[in-house]
């Protein structure tokens, strides 16, 4: 932030020593590199490059004593923007990024919350492992590990959540846990789901899986007929062996036409099981291009580093969740697509299905798909309009997709015992409610 000639320099934001050599503040030169995320700008007093815990506890402590919001932020692609903040304190965890494989064998791996899923599927890939983790190498770590994880495996390997084997946070009074399925397991229950309410992550330890060479499909389908199309789709993705995941984009083309983009991943390279698998996703419309390659799963996720500048537009979202794309729903999306411009189906379902609803706070553990509609600020009455009408056809709300966070979005992220749950785990570790930016819970549950 420059001045002009003859304007003194603005005071800069008051921080204890302790935490100066750690923050970037307005007039900073880099300044500029760290006050965005990927949706939003800010201007933040101060991103507080955190380098170990005690400046995370700093942060926070200090946040309290001037009364001022206080965000975390580890990879910044947050689809809602929301860590980044005005007048406050960024904890930026970029710097915990470390990787460590602990036992190749089991598969034991530590990550750093504030290490980017591309740079975790590079580092896993030597040791024959991964993770499945999003359609994303620049996503952060903490971002979707405290939230979910809808990865290019998910029919396979379930959501990242349900690999994670302990979480390290600073609570809200300063204090580092280690909680696991043996300590602190309401919190561990917490954090995989409703993670940003309780603390800042800082680490994680997950149990990755083998993974090789993965066949990938990326198809472009004449959409014109969507409605048949999604429900066609849908179908084979469900019917489909669990080694497939689907992730199908529907547009309005340039041209106008309708186009549905998917990209399916078979994890694994044998030639007749890959036929045989994506012989009936490739069957579900009129396909206008169609590319089939084997190729290392890290090299689907590249982590380019890019420079955030909230450079993306398309900043508001819905978020749902479906059991089965039936002919309604499907009416619904492609209506919704013509409004508001672009719907994401992403494929859960078989493994995810695996983990009962009550074993983390993501508890859908029924459906088949979700769905995300996202448009730019200026369609946002034609999203909702096309919202509304879908509505009654979703089962459910997965929070990263999401930019409304009232209480209706509440109740379908976190249906009745597990909001009820969650509420009572917030008022023991967050009472006074210092993490309130992420889908943030009410005090006293809401009567039914
Ligand atoms: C291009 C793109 C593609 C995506 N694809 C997928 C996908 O395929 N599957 C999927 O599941 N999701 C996907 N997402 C959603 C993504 O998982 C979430 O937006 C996630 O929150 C981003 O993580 P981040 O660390 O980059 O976010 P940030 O912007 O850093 O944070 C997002 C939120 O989480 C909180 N938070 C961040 N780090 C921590 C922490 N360490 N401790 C506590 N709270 C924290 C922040 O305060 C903020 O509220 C995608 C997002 C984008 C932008």
């Amino acid at each position: 932030m420059g001045t002009t000639a003859g304007t003194p320099p603005l005071p800069k934001f008051a921080l204890p020593d302790n935490l100066v050599t750690a923050a970037i503040r307005p007039g900073d030169p880099a300044y500029e590199g760290v006050r965005h995320t990927y949706t939003r700008s800010g201007s933040p007093a101060a991103v507080i490059r955190a380098r170990h815990h005690q400046d995370v506890a700093d942060a926070l402590a200090h946040a309290r004593s001037a009364q001022v919001p206080v965000t975390a932020r580890s990879g910044g692609h947050g689809i809602s923007g929301r860590s980044t903040n005005d007048g406050g304190l960024v904890i930026d965890l970029s710097r915990l990024n470390t990787v460590e494989v602990l036992d190749s064998r089991s598969g034991l791996v530590r990550v750093g919350a504030g290490a980017r899923w591309g740079d975790v599927a590079a580092t896993l890939a030597p040791h024959g492992l991964g993770l499945s983790s999003g359609d994303t190498g620049d996503v952060g770590v903490g971002g979707l590990a405290t939230a979910g994880g809808i990865g290019l495996m998910s029919r396979l390997h379930g959501l990242t959540i349900d690999h994670m084997r302990a979480a390290e946070l600073v609570l809200a009074d300063g204090s580092v846990v280690r909680t696991d399925a043996a300590h602190e397991p309401d919190l561990f229950w917490a954090v995989r789901g409703a993670g940003a309410n309780f603390g800042v992550a800082t680490a994680f330890e997950f149990q990755a899986e083998p993974v090789r060479d993965v066949t990938v499909a990326v198809t472009v389908y004449d959409a014109a007929d969507a409605a048949a199309l999604l429900t066609r789709w849908g179908a084979a993705v469900e019917a489909a062996p669990r080694a497939l995941t689907s992730f199908l984009t529907l547009i309005a083309g340039r041209s106008g036409k309708a186009v549905a983009q998917v990209m399916t991943v078979y994890a694994g390279s044998d030639a007749a099981q890959v036929r045989s698998a994506l012989a009936p996703v490739l069957s579900a419309g009129p396909v206008l291009r169609n590319q089939a390659f084997v190729t290392p799963y890290h090299e689907l996720l590249p982590a380019g580093h890019e420079p955030q500048r909230a450079q993306q537009q398309l900043t508001v979202s819905r978020s749902g969740l479906l059991d089965h794309i039936t002919l309604p729903a499907a009416e619904g999306m492609t209506a919704l697509m013509k409004a508001a411009g672009m719907v994401q189906l992403r494929a859960v379902g078989a493994a995810v299905n695996d983990t009962p609803p009550t074993a983390t706070a993501y508890s859908h553990r029924t459906q088949n798909f979700s769905l995300m509609a996202a448009t730019v600020p200026a369609l946002l009455k034609d999203l909702d309009q096309g919202w509304e009408r879908l509505h009654p056809h979703l089962n459910g709300l997965y929070l990263s997709f999401e930019t409304r966070t009232g209480r209706q979005q509440l109740e379908e992220a976190f249906p009745g015992p597990v909001l009820d749950r969650l509420i009572t785990l917030k008022a023991r570790y967050d009472p006074d409610h210092l993490f309130d930016n992420n889908f943030a819970l009410p005090s006293v549950p809401y009567s039914h």
